[in-house]
């Protein structure tokens, strides 16, 4: 099994001028660049005359400018949120004073998030952000011209939506796929097991183009959502074989399967162990000793265990 995944990376972006994407479909990206946000936030119009935007971004007086430009002459019937990432999100409130629009978004998911978490926080992560209409899997979004189907998949954020244009075989994947790396999974906020399920059930879909949060679309979904779970199957294969190797803690098995990295990036890599050590535990691979936390040791549980635990 091979972990690299191929993205196109090319830098060529002009913040704040609508491209057309697709047939009704335009995008604006955010001048917000990060190492988490690539070279920003992707921003979309759907439709022509009655419009949605989805995810209008960070809240940046020159983005919605820019948001407003390409939208005059038009009206922007609903304001699409994938979740309530800062990023994607603290944008919609003075969108819609300025222009209107129903805030659409899944709403509180009443579980832990991630506000406490080192680098999660409250300066991430929008925990109280409330839409006008709570939307949820299988809904519909229903403009003049546009209809946005509703699929939660939570695994990146627990409120994470995605959309699919009816009719054109398009999803509009904000940070559940992503056109320029792999997402990032870091609990309490993002959990493994529904990542993959999310991942499964978008598998299973036949579209055409993914029109990410971040980075450029991507033509080949199917190919993207399978490399995307064969990366995490070979990123917990590497985690066992630590494991069996006596290799027992978080910060050792970063260590090992990250090397030497800044502090920064080591943060997030404990993050995202952990994140897979969860799902082993869930399904009763891994038993941790003491508490699961970024300190935890954490051993196999032997085979035999396992049937006479299940027996
Ligand atoms: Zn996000």
């Amino acid at each position: 099994m091979s972990a690299e995944l191929a993205f196109n990376r090319s830098a060529d972006v002009d913040y704040g001028v609508a491209k057309e994407i697709a047939p009704d479909v335009r995008r604006i990206v955010a001048n917000n660049p990060s190492p988490y946000t690539f070279l920003g936030t992707n921003t979309y119009i759907v439709g022509s005359g009655d419009v949605a935007v989805i995810d209008p971004g960070p809240a940046d007086a020159a983005h919605l400018t820019a948001i407003a430009e390409a939208t005059r002459g038009e009206r922007i019937t609903h304001i699409c949120i994938t979740h309530s990432h800062r990023d994607h999100c603290d944008g919609a409130l003075p969108l819609q004073e300025r222009l209107g629009g129903e805030i659409v978004a899944f709403g509180p998911t009443g579980t832990t998030r991630g506000a406490g978490t080192p680098g999660l926080g409250d300066a991430f992560i929008d925990s109280a952000f409330t839409p006008d209409l709570p939307v949820a899997d299988g809904d519909t979004v229903k403009g003049r011209g546009f209809s946005l189907d509703v699929l939660h998949m939570p695994g990146h954020a627990p409120d994470h939506l995605c959309f699919a244009l009816v009719g054109k075989r398009i999803v509009f994947t904000g940070d559940h796929v992503m056109g320029w790396n792999t997402t990032v999974i870091a609990p309490p906020e993002g959990n493994m097991g529904d990542f993959l399920t999310s991942l499964d059930k978008l598998a299973q879909r036949h579209d055409r183009m993914f029109l990410p949060g971040h980075g450029g679309h991507v033509e080949t979904p199917r190919r993207v959502v399978r490399a995307y779970i064969t990366h995490r199957k070979w990123r917990e294969q590497n985690i066992l074989a630590c494991i069996d190797d006596g290799v027992s803690t978080i910060p050792r098995i970063v260590a090992k399967l990250y090397g030497a990295i800044d502090a920064d990036l080591k943060g997030a890599a404990a993050l995202s162990v952990l994140a897979h050590l969860e799902h082993l535990i869930a399904r009763d691979v891994v038993t941790a000793e003491g508490a699961t936390d970024k300190f935890s040791a954490f051993y196999v549980r032997a085979a035999s265990d396992a049937v006479s635990s299940s027996s």
